[in-house]
């Protein structure tokens, strides 16, 4: 049964026409002056002698010829064709050269119709090769390899549907390639600038270590692992969207200030300079909070907008997640 050449992709040009085009294919068709054009009718047919041995390998032959610059070339001969692992093919297709060779050898019948028809099948079962098909075994399927003329005889003239899907697929990896690559791409930026987000900074004063921050020191210690660890403890506070706020904790004479479970400073190892702990302590988890929480101090300007930010950024990152558990 031969499918509908409109609904199959198969263009039936006008015999004015000097390409035709199959599935996105634009191609012409070159055919040895002993092919009748009726057979290729009604495709435009450039006659032009081109074979050169009987049988023609056909793999060696289009790897000789110069790549076809935009048009890909069917040829249409009378000589049996063979590869170099094939001892006769009704056809051969070279994606590389931009060109199928097919022949008349073997598909003659009594019936002039039924010859066409088989030239036909051959013809654009290699334009599927040049359009990127594979072949197939759907019964049926027009990229199902045939070995005899019956069964050229029962090839429809356009892919069947897990053909379709196929060839569809690598565009579809290559998509899902570029959003992964793109998505790591994310995550190390968005790494790197995590890892920037190293507001506090610790130094060592002799024994002891200080925080700065900005030119200011906000905190002297009795120690640089103190100020080391202080530091750090307050970064990673920083560098969470919604950290914990500071509080502070009073065991006996132990004063600490804490952001939920992770203690940032025990005040043992903070110089107070005559304030009394747990008084020094309040005074400088309310001084710094809004830093943490706000991600800037209150008399820069804006806590407000840097809290809408933050919210915004929020409801992004859920998105995103969102995003990744769907995948
Ligand atoms: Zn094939
Ligand atoms: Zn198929």
């Amino acid at each position: 049964m031969q499918a509908n050449p409109e609904r199959t992709g198969v263009a039936w040009c006008g015999s004015s026409a000097a390409t035709c085009e199959f599935l996105g294919v634009r191609c012409r068709i070159i055919a040895e002056p002993d092919i009748d054009p009726a057979l290729l009718a009604p495709w435009h047919v450039q006659v032009r002698d081109f074979a050169a041995a009987d049988p023609m390998l056909a793999d060696a032959w289009l790897a000789s010829l110069a790549r076809a610059r935009q048009t890909p070339q069917i040829f249409v001969t009378r000589r049996p064709l063979a590869t170099t692992r094939c001892a006769a093919v009704f056809g051969y297709a070279s994606r590389r050269a931009g060109a199928a060779i097919v022949s008349l050898a073997g598909l003659d019948s009594d019936s002039p119709e039924q010859t066409r028809r088989r030239l036909q099948a051959v013809i654009t079962h290699e334009l599927g090769h040049l359009a990127g098909y594979r072949h197939c075994r759907t019964p049926g399927c027009l990229m199902r390899p045939a070995e005899t003329p019956a069964e050229l005889d029962l090839r429809r003239l356009a892919p069947c549907s897990a053909c379709r899907r196929r060839r569809a697929w690598p565009l579809a990896a290559v998509l899902l390639a570029f959003c992964l690559a793109a998505s790591l791409l994310l995550d190390t930026a968005i790494d790197r600038i995590r890892n920037r987000t190293q507001v506090f900074r610790w130094r060592a004063d002799g024994a002891k270590g200080t925080l700065p921050l900005e030119g200011n020191e906000i905190l002297r210690l009795r120690s640089p692992a103190a100020a080391q660890a202080a530091a750090e403890a307050l970064n990673a506070l920083y560098a969470s969207m919604s950290p914990p706020p500071l509080e502070v904790t009073q065991t006996g004479s132990d004063v600490r200030v804490v952001a939920g479970s992770r203690e940032v400073l025990a005040m043992r190892a903070v110089e107070t300079e005559g304030i009394a702990p747990d008084q020094f302590a309040r005074q400088w988890a309310a001084r710094m909070d809004p830093l943490l929480q706000g991600k800037g101090p209150q008399e820069r300007g804006c806590p407000a907008c840097h809290v809408t930010r933050r919210g915004e950024v929020l409801e992004a990152m859920n998105q995103r997640s969102r995003w990744w558990r769907l995948r």
